[in-house]
Order: C-alpha cells, then structure tokens, then sequence
C-alpha cells in the first residue's frame, strides 16, 4: 500500500534532471500553471520491475535560487531525508569529487537512509577517472550511468528498489490491528471486550499478562487479525483498589501509544468526563485512529432528536476529535455492537492510506484557485508542492514561501478538501511547513 519516496540529491549540473526525465519517461506530472503553484518538473510516478514509487527532483524545488550551492544543497539533502525512502546522490563522474559533495555525502550518511551513490557521466564502459576517490564517502560501491546515453539505469534502479521496505515484512506487522479500548471505570469497557470476544475467536496466547500494565488479547474476525489492548482488565486482575484512579490514565496513555485504533468509551448517562478529554487529547497528538464509542445507549429515553442533541454535544465537547466516528451503542444487549469492529477496521484502514503526489497536488491547487491564499503587506503565501510523508498518521509537508503567512485556517481549509477527496474518516492529520524561496 506505501509507495516509496525516491528523491535525487546533487550538486547543479551534475545530471539530475537528466536522469528525471529518463526515468520518468512519459509518466511524469507536471502541476498545471495555476496561481500559487509552481509548474516545475518536480515529481513523477514511476515504475521499476513492478515497483511503484515517487521520484523527485530535489534540485527543482528551487530553481532560481540567489543561495550558496552549498545551502541549496542542505536544503535539498534535508527534504531528501526527511520525504524519501531512497536517495539517488548523484556526482559527476566526469568533473570527480567536490567539497561539496563530501559535505552532502556526510549528511546523508548522518541521516541513516538507504543512499545509492550514482556517477553520472560516465559515457563509455571504462570507470570514471575518478571512480575510486568516490569510495573516501564512505558509501556502497558508486553506481556508474550515463543519463544521456542511457547506460546503466537498470543497474542503478536495481540498486534503489533492492532497498524498499520488505513489502511482506510489512504486511505481516500491520496486518494486526491494535485496538485499545480506553475510558472511566465503569462506562462498560468490560463488557465491550467481553461481548467482542465472544463474537470472536481469541488465539489463546501462553503469554503471563500478570506483570504488565494493559492485557493484550489477540483474536481473528474472519481473515481479519486484531490485538485488543484492555485497559480495564488491570482493574479486574489487580487487588489493589488505592490509587487506581491515579494511574488509569496513565495507563490509558500507554494502552494509546502501542494502539492503532483508540476505542473512546463514555457513559451516555454521564456524557464526556474530564478524563475522557485528557486521554482524547493524547489519541489525537499520538496521531491514532480514534472512534467514540456511546455505551449504555439502552438506558437513555429517546425520542426523535436524541440522538443528533448527543452528537451536538459531544462534537462539541470534543472538538478537535471532529474526525471520529460517533457509535450509539449498549454493550448490554449488543445494540449496534457489530459496528464497533466494522469501523475499527475502517479506520485502521484510513489511519494508514497513502495519497498519490499527483492527486494530492491537483486538491492542493484546485484548493488553491478556489480559496485564495491569506497574503501580508503585499507579500501572499504560495503553496509550490506537497507530498505525503508519512502514514500512521497520514502527515503531508506543504513547501511554502513563507510560514508567517500559512494561516490556521487556510491549513484547516486544505486540510478540509483532502478530506471531503480522500475522507481519512476516524484519523487525524498532519502537516509540516517547509519553507522555499
Ligand atoms: P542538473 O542541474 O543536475 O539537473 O543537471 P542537468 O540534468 O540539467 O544536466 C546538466 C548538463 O549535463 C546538461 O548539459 C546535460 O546534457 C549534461 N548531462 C546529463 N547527464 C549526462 C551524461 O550522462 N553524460 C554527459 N556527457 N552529459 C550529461
Ligand atoms: P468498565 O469498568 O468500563 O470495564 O465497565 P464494566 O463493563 O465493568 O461495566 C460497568 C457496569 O455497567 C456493569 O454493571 C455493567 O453491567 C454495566 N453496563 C455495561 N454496559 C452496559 C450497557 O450497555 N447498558 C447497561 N444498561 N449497562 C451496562
């Protein structure tokens, strides 16, 4: 599901949009003329021996830049490390070893990122001149290619999908999704688990839960793997009644950070406690899925509104959780209860969708053209490029002009049209602001 990030780093003319352009071929994603975003060949989708990932040109971000190459180069080996999977640093075969790059190489190596070193120029089948200089970086064997000639790319792309992430690795780890189950004593969080488990097929596990703080249950919906992280069992399990309230939310913060999916149970008799906020707050800055479970939905008189003058309150007691899901539900007689899963998996789901750069960048600059950026003193913002960085939470870096004039607001607007394109229902956003010239 993750499409690696593969970013090209180097010094100017040393080849790199060469190498772009040819290995991006016909498939490459030029952002239309659109206010506010620039329309430089900055990325494109590409495809090796069926791997699909995102390349980027690091040295188009900026093209006209008044910088030092050495800072312009910092520049590019920091977005390089910070959005790749894989850098490509290339150097010019032809020209040999600059200060400049030693300077880049030992950034990239701080950074503990796969790096394929590329010469390029190298025209013929002999070694560059200079090939042996390369290996004082410190790096695996240079890869030598000529962009131009097209020579060697292969090789050098072999090297680059040789280091994505084991795809099956992967999948093994996320195919178990982590639900904590987290809210005050007594709002039905036991007989929640109880109820799901007995839905459920529990794989019995030899593991002592004596000695932790949470006890994990693993179990299977189908083909579906879960791990439910029960915070309410300590209770069940522990003699000790002083201090409980004390630690349970602490506890519950643990339960949160090895959570994928939060489980948010409040008493509908009570309605959202201090605590709950506490524990939604740390959910939401932990960047997890979070869904708000209503219990005891059985003991509430209702009428027609009822359950739209719960909703208006909650929302608005919890408002920066406008993300979540809303379930009405009672443990008691199973009401609903089959959903509670159901979303659980929804939302694991939206927690760790990736979005396409070119269709992030189209919402971007159709957001753009509709709502125009916040300006200052004449100067107004400028929004040149995005791209997804990170799932789990889903995190986009926007590289903007200047900080001072991203609004607040204008970010929850973009934020508000990636969500009406791709939902990301249940889980909460991030962005990190670059700053270009
Ligand atoms: P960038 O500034 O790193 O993006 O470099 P460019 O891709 O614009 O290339 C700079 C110059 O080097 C251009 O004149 C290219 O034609 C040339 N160049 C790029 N790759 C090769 C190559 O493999 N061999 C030779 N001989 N020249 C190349
Ligand atoms: P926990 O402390 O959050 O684990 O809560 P428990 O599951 O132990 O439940 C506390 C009390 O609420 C028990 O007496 C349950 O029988 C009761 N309870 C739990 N869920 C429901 C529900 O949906 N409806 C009603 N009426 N009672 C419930």
């Amino acid at each position: 599901m993750a499409k690696p990030v593969v970013a090209i780093v180097g010094r100017p003319n040393v080849g790199k949009s060469t190498l772009f352009n040819r290995i991006a071929g016909k498939r490459i994603s030029i952002v239309e003329d659109q206010p506010g975003v620039t329309r430089d060949r900055i990325y494109a989708e590409a495809e090796w021996l069926n791997n699909v990932f995102t390349l980027i040109d690091t040295g188009g971000i900026e093209p006209e830049s008044k910088e030092t190459i050495l800072s312009q180069m910092r520049n590019q080996a920091e977005i390089a490390i910070e959005t790749a999977d894989v850098i490509i640093f290339m150097v010019d075969g032809k020209e040999g070893l600059t200060g400049t790059d030693r300077e880049v190489a030992s950034m990239l190596r701080k950074a503990h990122k796969p790096v394929v070193l590329t010469l390029n120029k190298v025209d013929t089948v002999e070694h560059s001149p200079y090939y042996y200089d390369f290996f004082e970086l410190g790096m695996d064997e240079p890869v030598e290619i000529s962009s131009t000639a097209a020579y060697n790319i292969g090789d050098l792309l072999d090297a680059v999908v040789a280091h994505f992430p084991d795809e099956k690795a992967d999948k093994d780890e996320d195919e178990v999704i982590k639900v904590a189950i987290i809210g005050k004593p007594n709002v039905g969080k036991s007989s929640m688990i109880n109820h799901i488990l007995g839905e459920n097929r529990v794989i019995v596990s030899d593991i002592a839960g004596t000695t932790r703080d949470a006890i994990d249950t693993p179990f299977t919906d189908g083909e579906d793997k879960y791990l439910l992280i029960d915070t309410a069992g300590i209770r069940r399990r522990s003699k000790i009644k002083e201090n409980i309230e004390k630690y349970s939310v602490i506890r519950a913060f643990t339960a949160v950070e090895r959570a994928d999916v939060c489980l948010l149970v409040i008493d509908s008799t009570e309605g959202v406690t201090e605590q709950d906020k506490k524990i939604a707050g740390y959910s939401h800055e932990n960047g997890k899925g979070m869904i708000i479970v209503v219990n005891k939905w059985d003991l509430i008189e209702k009428d027609t509104h009822t359950m739209k003058e719960f909703t208006k309150e909650i929302r608005n007691e919890l408002a920066y959780l406008s993300y979540a899901p809303l379930l009405f539900v009672s443990a008691m007689s199973g009401q609903r209860m089959k959903q509670v899963l159901e979303t659980v998996k929804f939302v694991a789901n939206q927690n760790a969708m990736r979005i396409p750069t070119g269709n992030l960048n189209e919402i971007i600059g159709e957001a753009v053209l509709l709502n125009q950026p916040p300006s200052d003193k004449g100067k107004r913002l400028k929004i040149f490029y995005g791209t997804q960085a990170a799932v789990k939470p889903p995190t986009f870096i926007l590289f903007i002009n200047d900080k001072e004039l991203m609004h607040f607001s204008y970010l929850r607007y973009i934020e508000n049209q990636i969500r009406q394109n791709y939902g990301f229902e249940g889980t909460p956003i991030r962005f990190i602001l670059r700053e270009k010239d």
